[in-house]
């Protein structure tokens, strides 16, 4: 008989919130994490926004678990006292050029559910947001932010109120089969192994050096992974700001946004960048480039008060910047390994979609 139900690796959002579903639903769950601590890596370097699911193909997990995760992270939040608050956005077209992809954007949004979306003309725009420049927009009033460290921390009491555990600076080593079950190497200051009858791999930027340790898992299941790095800069003076605002997307990503914070202050940001490692630290010479980009739709910007913040980098799979690419979730009809789940691609909207990838995972699991 296995040790516990469920081994997951990686404690970022999606492996936690993945934890806390397996646990609600009665499951022995340990969560192994390389780090001292939970949510260190992709988790808390984003935009902390919630997204509404129009820029996806409808058909594309993406699309599907976008929509589904919006409402289900909002949800669990409320009654939580977390904050996630439906701030909504503005999609704007700074140009006569812009328009045409904005109604694509609009039209494939209305296609993947989106009935709240609305299109807007100048007037508009500025009775929304006076000092924005832009000749059309799309409005989602059901776009957001949300505290994602505070989701960690909730999905984490629940495992634990689920007997479940978060095991600290303890790095996944490799796993293999053994009488239905999984036997599982683990690293860190005291190696031991553990055996499971699920194995969940959700390592974000490391899932193909993981799943390359499974033994007997056919290596053409495992994508080639690059990174886009994406900077940003905090605006450190007053920006008179109440939604999310997004430019038209970019090659690699949505656009260098403005997120609001309580302050009255904004971070821009990300860009997207393809990097070969893993630096974190900010691309400060990337400065004038945002400026021009963010002056597009607010031409008061002073440059000046622009200041680098932070970094993130997205696990990419497929070409790294050029081409949508999907989440890829991958169980026995994929690969032929009873009890194993590889999660591959979690880029933007993971954060958005962290709870409905954990509710797909554990159906899965259970071959529902
Ligand atoms: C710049 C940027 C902006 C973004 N903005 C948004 C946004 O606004 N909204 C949105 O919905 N999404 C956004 N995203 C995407 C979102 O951040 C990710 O999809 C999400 O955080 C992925 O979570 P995760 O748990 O899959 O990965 P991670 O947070 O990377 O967690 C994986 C964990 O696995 C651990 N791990 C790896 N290998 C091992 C091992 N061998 N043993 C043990 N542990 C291991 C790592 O240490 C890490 O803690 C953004 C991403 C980036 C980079």
């Amino acid at each position: 008989m296995a040790d516990i139900d469920v081994v997951i690796v990686g404690a970022g959002i999606v492996g936690l919130a993945t934890a806390a579903s397996f646990a609600r639903s009665g499951q022995s769950t340990i969560v192994l994490e390389k780090n001292p601590s939970f949510g260190e890596e992709t988790s808390s370097r984003n935009s902390e926004v919630i997204h509404a699911g129009m820029y996806y193909p409808t058909d594309s997990l993406k699309a599907q678990l976008c929509v589904e995760g919006n409402r289900l992270i909002y949800d669990y939040c409320k009654p939580r006292g977390i904050m996630a608050n439906a701030i909504g956005k503005l999609i704007v077209a700074t140009s006569d050029a812009e328009v045409a992809g904005l109604h694509d954007i609009y039209a494939r949004g209305i296609e993947n559910g989106l009935a709240a979306l609305e299109l807007i003309d100048a007037q508009k725009i500025k009775s929304l947001e006076p000092a924005i420049k832009a000749i059309a927009a799309i409005y989602s009033p059901t776009s957001g932010i949300v505290d994602s460290h505070s989701v960690m921390l909730a999905c984490l009491g629940e495992l634990e109120d689920g007997g479940g555990a978060l095991v600290r600076s303890s790095p996944f080593i490799g796993a293999k089969q053994k009488n239905g079950e999984w036997e599982i190497s683990v690293g860190g200051d005291e190696p031991t192994s553990i055996t499971a009858k699920t194995l969940v791999l959700s390592a974000g930027l490391w899932s193909d050096k993981a799943a390359a340790n499974v033994i007997g898992l056919d290596a053409n299941f495992i994508p080639k992974m690059h990174y886009a790095k994406g900077n940003y800069f905090r605006y450190m003076g007053k920006a008179p700001f109440s939604h999310l605002i997004y430019p038209m997307p970019s090659v690699g990503g949505l656009g260098i946004h403005l997120t609001p914070d309580a302050a009255g202050h904004a971070r821009f940001g990300p860009d997207a960048q393809a990097v070969e490692v893993l630096d974190y630290q900010v691309d400060v010479t990337k400065k004038p480039i945002f400026a021009e980009s963010i002056r597009a739709y607010w031409p008061e910007l002073d440059e000046s008060l622009l200041t680098p913040d932070y970094a993130g980098i997205r696990p990419k799979i497929g070409n790294a910047l050029h081409e949508f690419v999907d989440f890829q979730i991958l169980d026995e009809t994929n690969h032929g390994l009873g009890g194993l789940i590889c999660l591959f691609g979690i880029d933007s909207p993971g954060l958005t979609s962290s709870f409905a990838i954990a509710n797909k995972v554990l159906r899965r699991a259970k071959n529902l």
